[in-house]
């Protein structure tokens, strides 16, 4: 294999431009192929979903040189295993799929369990809407019998709930608030009804998202845009505001209000990527001092996977696979993304046989 088809940015500007002039844009490139190192594996791509933060790439977020490639939340099948991979429970066919960024284990961070500040997170992080993608060993995570390639590919997002519910450190019976109903925040809302979360509550501008949220076990929902956020949040708590506020939505007219509506001694989760201009008016009186809040984020997201992989046949996905779009069709794939309609839209980067498909069809 020498090139491979890849889904990458080739125009940097906001993919919502009204002139189309200034838009960004999105197309299908060639790219040299990885080589398969002696412990890497080459994966078949079957399913690559398009993530809220790939439109802040198509803006130039990580650089502006196009084309940039595109696609970390993936499932395939091995294709290929270099000669020295020390996984016995890998073989070529085998359903996988696995964390986009690989941590080296060797560095200092690594070794002081913060591997998500691995000095060679960059090494590894290939795009993976692509026809296929090469991956180490232990980026690789097989997908249990009874989940399908289609669910497969949320593996990543699905991970990122997991470390926004680490680092909440949420206990049972906790009031709890998550803002933005995207798919991290309705994957988390569905993690926290697990935890034992109560008066769990979306606040969400989008109709259809606030539904979909109750479906999940949200027992209440704020609209920001006709509702005010204290009051709601006053007769939800009784006055005593949400033990964790967890924001999911990385816009910086959702989190203004956050901190007002966390219980004294609560946690706020910014677990979204934020505008890198945007900074937070922050009163150390109120917030830290009299309050003692605790103020955390997510950057990636290590020792979640084992996690998450468990969690795939747990968690209600079906919202989440009903756009499907094949590679050629890239570009109309990021309109829909844009447009909203679809909680999560996703590209067939291969029409792969998948016998975790039929069984998962009948649950
Ligand atoms: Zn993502
Ligand atoms: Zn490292």
């Amino acid at each position: 294999m020498t090139a491979v088809e890849t889904v990458a940015v080739t125009r940097i500007g906001s993919l919502r431009a009204p002139d189309a002039g200034q838009r960004g844009t999105i197309g299908v490139v060639t790219f040299p192929a990885d080589e398969v190192g002696p412990e890497d594996v080459r994966i078949t791509v079957a399913y690559a979903a398009i993530c809220g933060s790939d439109p802040h790439l198509a803006e130039g977020f990580f650089g502006t040189e196009v084309p940039i490639g595109l696609g970390h939340e993936l499932s395939g099948v091995v294709a290929e295993l270099g000669p020295k991979v020390r996984r016995t429970d890998l073989r070529v066919g085998d359903r996988v799929s696995g964390n986009f960024v690989r941590f080296c284990g060797a560095c200092q961070p690594c070794q002081d369990s913060r591997q998500q500040f691995c000095e060679h997170l960059g090494d590894y992080n290939r795009p993976g809407m692509a026809r296929s993608v090469v991956w180490h060993e232990s980026q690789v995570y097989r997908l249990p019998e009874e989940v399908s390639l289609l669910k497969g590919c949320l593996l990543e997002p699905t991970s990122v709930a997991v470390r926004i519910a680490d680092k909440s450190r949420v206990r049972p019976g906790d009031r709890v608030a998550i803002c933005g109903g995207g798919p991290i925040g309705q994957l988390t809302l569905q993690l926290m009804a697990r935890y034992g979360a109560t008066s769990l509550t979306l606040i969400e501008p989008i109709a259809e998202r606030r539904e979909l949220a109750r479906r999940f076990g949200a027992r209440h929902v704020i609209d920001p845009k006709d509702e005010s956020l204290e009051d709601r949040t006053g007769e939800i708590t009784g006055g005593a505001g949400f033990d964790v506020v967890i924001d999911a939505s990385g816009s910086r007219h959702a989190v203004a209000g956050l901190l007002d509506i966390a219980a004294p001694g609560g946690t706020v989760v910014y677990g979204a990527m934020y505008p890198e201009d945007y900074e937070l008016p922050l009163n150390l009186s109120d917030y830290l001092y009299r309050k003692e809040l605790t103020l955390t984020g997510v950057f990636v997201s290590p020792y979640t996977f084992p996690r998450a992989v468990r969690l795939l046949d747990e968690l209600d996905l079906e919202p989440f696979l009903q756009s499907v779009f094949d590679l050629e069709q890239a570009a109309e794939a990021f309109e829909t993304h844009v447009g909203g309609a679809f909680p999560k839209v996703i590209i067939r980067c291969n029409d792969l046989a998948d016998d975790g498909a039929e069984r998962a069809g009948r649950r």
